[in-house]
């Protein structure tokens, strides 16, 4: 078992330098799947031995190697965020089958590439939510089917959620943020309500971090939310059946 975990999390490594690739070239209008990287400032391709998830970013202590132009921290930070959400996830959804390992993967997945291409660009893109919400359809339907109309009706209401703030806050949330809950609704179910609860909070205390720290020019800072979202969608998934079910006994129950 131990074994077993430690591959997956190698697994969440390679496919968290994947998610890095993926979200560089999405922003760029470029295929995610076309040729090899290059650096940003100098064009020089990126070797294979200076590639390597994790390891390469800190023997290149975070710089190219032809022109030295630093490379964001972000992307050594979410190589090792998957990793260890890969491996956190076999350990906690193992039992129940090797679907839902890989329904709770795939999500992770999604969430790495929305919250790089949100800070980068301030954009959650149609080519990343709309096949996240296909593989988590087809997933839901192999690792329990019964539970699909219930994911549908999550997913219907907290996109709608959102929706509505985006319409009535439109320099807050974007309407990408509204199709991320909408997804977020097909792979957690229910447990997306603690996700967002706990995304909203965490985007509230940054803001009031920011407005401590710049005084009324925090207002006029532009805060992606997509990244507090997929906080909340990290809590969801490892804690949100639990944290519903706490709640419905604790206000409900006998
Ligand atoms: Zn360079």
């Amino acid at each position: 078992m131990p074994i077993v975990a430690l591959a997956i999390a190698l697994l969440g490594l390679a496919l968290g330098s994947f998610a890095g690739v993926v979200a560089h070239r999405v922003v760029r209008g470029e295929s995610p799947l076309g040729g090899r990287s290059r650096c940003d400032s100098c064009g020089a391709e990126i070797a294979a031995r200076d590639n390597v998830p994790l390891a390469s970013w800190l023997l290149l202590r975070g710089h190219c190697r032809s022109c030295g132009a630093a490379i964001p921290l972000r992307y050594p930070l979410v190589e090792a965020g998957l990793a260890a959400g890969f491996a956190a996830a076999y350990l906690a959804f193992g039992d129940g089958g090797a679907a839902e390992v890989a329904l709770a993967c795939a999500f992770l997945f999604v969430l790495a590439i929305v919250t790089l291409t949100d800070l980068e660009r301030r954009i959650i893109p149609n080519v990343v939510v709309g096949p996240a919400a296909v593989a988590a359809v087809a997933l839901t339907a192999l690792a329990d089917p019964g539970e699909l109309p219930a994911r549908l009706l999550a997913a219907a209401i907290a996109g709608g959620a959102l929706l509505a703030v985006s319409l009535a806050y439109p320099r807050g949330m974007g309407m990408g943020d509204a199709k991320l809950a909408f997804v977020m609704g097909l792979f957690l179910g229910r447990a997306v309500a603690p996700a967002l609860l706990v995304g909203f909070a965490a985007g509230a205390l940054w803001g009031l971090m920011l407005i401590t720290r710049h005084g009324a020019g925090a207002r006029k800072r532009a805060v992606p939310f997509g990244p507090f979202l997929a906080l909340g969608g990290v809590v969801g998934l490892f804690a949100g059946d639990r944290l519903v079910d706490w709640y419905l006994d604790s206000f409900f129950g006998g």
